[in-house]
């Protein structure tokens, strides 16, 4: 999966460049604080649109930095399909929909 480096701190995205993955560097080129892997997809919210920003930083702190999220749903014999990739919401009602209804892909914060 392609990433990139976010930083909530600046509200920026920065792509990673060949160093950074060599170094393991995920330091902020701007303010110097610990960015974050995200997802390529993922499409930062404008700076001063904190109300989408909050939704961003929700949704990540339970475990949802813009992966794919799969839906599944059963076929005519009962069995389980996927379907197809569920939208990341942009406003808090739906992220704590979103959290609850796709939990089990939760992906665990690794600790820094
Ligand atoms: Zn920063």
């Amino acid at each position: 999966m392609a990433h990139k480096k976010l930083c909530l701190n600046c509200k920026i995205c920065f792509n990673i460049s060949h160093d950074d993955v060599r170094n393991s560097d995920l330091t902020c080129p701007q303010c110097g604080n610990q960015a974050m892997l995200i997802a390529h997809r993922f499409r930062p919210p404008k700076k001063e649109d904190l109300r989408k920003w909050k939704v961003v930083e929700f949704l990540i702190a339970n475990g949802f930095p813009y992966q794919h999220v799969s839906i599944y749903e059963p076929d005519r014999h009962g069995i389980k399909r996927f379907v197809s990739y569920g939208k990341y919401p942009e406003n808090m009602i739906d992220a704590v929909d979103f959290v609850n209804r796709f939990k089990k892909q939760a992906i665990k914060p690794a600790k820094s």
